[in-house]
């Protein structure tokens, strides 16, 4: 359907009109000359010259119109962009330049958009180079050296060699890390949620890190004694989630430290689960990029102490895709505290819950 716009139709009423009275004085001046002029006859001469013009020029112009701007519709694709059908090409000039505005705005949108990705690929793939020059080198090192003449002393060899080993066990764990963020970034991650008790895994993880945290003479804690508490997740994703986080406690928890897990109600089904150290702690500045991939306060620090960059952003990551919330509270020099929410099961006694987590 072809929508008709006043131009069109003012231009060809104009030229009609102008053709139909010349048609007039022409009929009129020519039957006077000739001697039998009679007004009926030229009036309907010219009226039929109006009618006549009016039609011709009308659909000419339209057709013209439509053939042109059929044709920019196909070219830039706009009949996408805007909201009627394919068929509603409109000859009115506001309305199409309305939609050649719209049109221009969403591909301006879809360049920024682009830009951003390009930038965000740069950066991730310049990040990665990175992260992984540094325990190449070192292996490559160790390497070099054991074949210059180090493997032939014994003390030596081996000392190197484990140097070497860590390295390759720093470079195996920023590929885990980047094949987990890739996949999560790329929605390739099915969760497989199920019905387990988190205060159960908290106690597993922290039988699990018992020796890394004795290195550092921290405690692990639950705040308090918990009955089981069941919760609907993906239970390898949310053990991912806490190890992170008490591997970060631990990383960046002073000596003698404590890091403490609570598990509250929030209002509804959901708990909120914190894991809070008294460690070094984060200045404010830093707080609101520490999800970012790669992003740490302190780059040798975190080297050192076996960091990807990668662990808070992998948290955030699976906790938003239980379509959950995580916050961080942190003050520098006293200590820091991340939660997140998850899902109780809808069926559990309140009193396990309510109860133990109100005493
Ligand atoms: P990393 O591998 O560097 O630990 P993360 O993404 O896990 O990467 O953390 C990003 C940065 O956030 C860390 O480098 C560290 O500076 C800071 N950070 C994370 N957790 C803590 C914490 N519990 N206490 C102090 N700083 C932390």
């Amino acid at each position: 359907m072809i929508t008709t716009n006043k131009e069109t139709v003012k231009f060809s009423l104009i030229s009609a009109t102008i053709l139909g009275l010349c048609s007039i004085i022409v009929c009129g001046s020519f039957m006077w000359f000739l001697g039998f002029f009679s007004l009926l006859p030229v009036l309907g001469i010219g009226i039929l010259i109006f009618g006549v013009t009016y039609f011709f020029i009308y659909f000419q112009t339209q057709k013209y119109l439509f053939g042109n701007i059929n044709t920019i519709y196909e070219e830039l694709d706009i009949a996408e962009n805007v909201p009627q059908s394919r068929s509603l090409v409109t000859t009115d000039m506001n309305t199409l330049k309305q939609q050649v505005r719209d049109y221009a705005k969403t591909r301006n949108k879809e360049i920024e958009n682009l830009k951003g990705q390009d930038e965000y690929r740069k950066e991730f793939l310049g990040n990665i180079a990175h992260e992984l020059k540094t325990p190449l080198f070192t292996i490559q090192g160790y390497i070099l050296t054991l074949l210059d003449g180090a493997k032939d002393k014994p003390e030596l060899c081996e000392k190197y060699l484990l140097r070497a080993s860590k390295g390759v066990e720093r470079l195996e764990y920023i590929i885990k890390d980047l094949d987990l963020i890739t996949k999560l970034e790329v929605g390739d991650l099915n969760l497989e949620v199920e019905e387990f008790d988190i205060v159960a895994l908290i106690d597993n993880i922290f039988e699990m890190l018992e020796i890394k945290a004795k290195k550092k003479k921290i405690t692990l804690m639950l705040d308090r004694k918990y009955e089981p508490i069941f919760v609907t997740a993906d239970k390898g994703r949310i053990r991912q989630v806490i190890v992170n986080l008490v591997v970060n406690s631990l990383k960046y928890g002073l000596e003698n430290g404590t890091t403490e897990i609570s598990i509250e109600k929030l209002i509804g089904s959901k708990l909120i689960v914190r894991v809070t150290d008294n460690g070094e702690g984060i200045k404010k500045e830093n707080i609101a990029r520490l999800f970012e991939r790669f992003y740490r306060v302190d780059q040798s620090r975190s080297r050192d102490e076996g960091g990807s960059g990668l662990g808070l952003a992998i948290v955030k990551h699976i906790i938003e895709a239980h379509d959950e919330q995580i916050y961080v509270e942190s003050v520098h020099g006293i200590g820091s505290e991340f939660s997140f929410t998850i899902e109780k099961i809808a069926q559990q006694e309140s009193n396990v819950v309510e109860g133990l987590v109100a005493n």
